[in-house]
Formats: structure tokens, C-alpha cells, sequence
């Protein structure tokens, strides 16, 4: 009888230690993304110079084929034959001769 009671005693902690077990798993299955994974990619992105470099790179400037306002390139609309716009509407009127 007493063996059978150390033996549940023992399987009972056993079954407990596997259940703090799997808890840990979990843990350590969602954690380490959270933990270190944004540790580093913040600075990664922080000190990658590249983009403010290229934010702060002079913008090249266009003329609106239509009014002769100068405007970013990435701003001003493309139209026919390759012309540039300020605004869609003047990219309809096309080019002022
Ligand atoms: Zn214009």
C-alpha cells in the first residue's frame, strides 16, 4: 500500500513539473520574439542613415508644363509625351504653347 501511495505521490509530481514544464515552454516560445526581436530592429532602423539621407536629399524640381510652376518631381503628374504637371487639371488643359 505504501508503495502505491509513492507512487501516485511521485506521478502526481511529475504531472505537476510537466504542467510548470509546458508553462515555461509556452513562455519561452512567445517570448524571445517579443524580447529581443524588437530590441534590435529599432535600432537597426534608428541608425540606418540611408532613408533620412535620402528624405533630406535635394528634391529634383520640375516645371508644370502648363502654368511653369516648379514643383517636386515625385509630385508633378506625367501627361502626354512625357510632359509634367503640377495638377491634374493642368495635365487635362495640356501644355500652354
Ligand atoms: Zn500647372
Amino acid at each position: 500500500m505504501i508503495l502505491l501511495v509513492l507512487a501516485w505521490i511521485g506521478a502526481r509530481s511529475l504531472w505537476q513539473r510537466r504542467e510548470r514544464l509546458l508553462a515555461w515552454y509556452a513562455q519561452q516560445q512567445a517570448a524571445p520574439d517579443r524580447r529581443e526581436g524588437p530590441r534590435e530592429q529599432p535600432d537597426a532602423q534608428e541608425r540606418a542613415p540611408r532613408r533620412r539621407g535620402e528624405d533630406a536629399a535635394p528634391e529634383e524640381m520640375v516645371e508644370c508644363a502648363h502654368c511653369g510652376v516648379f514643383l517636386a518631381r515625385r509630385e508633378a503628374l506625367r501627361g502626354r509625351g512625357g510632359r509634367l504637371y503640377c495638377s491634374d487639371e493642368h495635365r487635362r488643359q495640356g501644355p500652354r504653347a
